[in-house]
């Protein structure tokens, strides 16, 4: 059995979403592993950088979501994954996929249609939870 720690964000842009295009043609978050020696709010502010190239300023902590799945060369590797979320806020619509992680798009999605692209239900109740906070508290 083998455990993974990530972290991500989801950063709002006055009414849109970052979200990211992985080669299979799936829109997701950023995110990724949290390292030795980094707290889990730097892991993701330097995570959607390092994806995005957005710097953005962390607002609040969302939560965490875990999943398993299974890795290695014959699929019989379990890993049971939590991913921490942040809520941030980026002043500009700039952003550029990092293609050598497999990113092949990055995109401000506007509010309304950002559910329906986001792949995995459990990334689409952090954006939910965020964007109620970001409205609620005129973030
Ligand atoms: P990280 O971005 O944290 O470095 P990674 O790119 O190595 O991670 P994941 O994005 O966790 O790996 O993907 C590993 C497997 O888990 C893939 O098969 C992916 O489809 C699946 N997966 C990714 N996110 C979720 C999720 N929110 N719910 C369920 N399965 C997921």
């Amino acid at each position: 059995m083998k455990y993974e720690t990530s972290a991500g964000g989801i950063v709002i842009c006055g009414n849109a979403v970052l979200l990211l295009k992985k080669y299979n043609g799936d829109w997701v978050l950023p995110k990724g592993k949290v390292e030795r020696k980094e707290t889990i709010r730097e892991a993701a502010s330097r995570e959607v950088f390092e994806e995005t190239l957005v710097k953005a300023e962390t607002i609040k902590y969302l939560g965490a979501i875990h999943y398993v799945y299974q890795a290695g060369w014959a699929k019989n590797e379990k890993i049971y994954k939590t991913v921490h979320w942040f809520l941030m806020k980026s002043k500009v619509l700039r952003c550029t996929p990092l293609k050598r992680e497999g990113f092949v798009d990055a995109r401000y999605v506007h509010r309304d249609r950002v559910m329906e692209m986001v792949r995995y239900p459990d990334e689409q109740k952090m954006i939910y939870r965020a964007l109620q906070h970001y409205e609620k508290n005129n973030v």
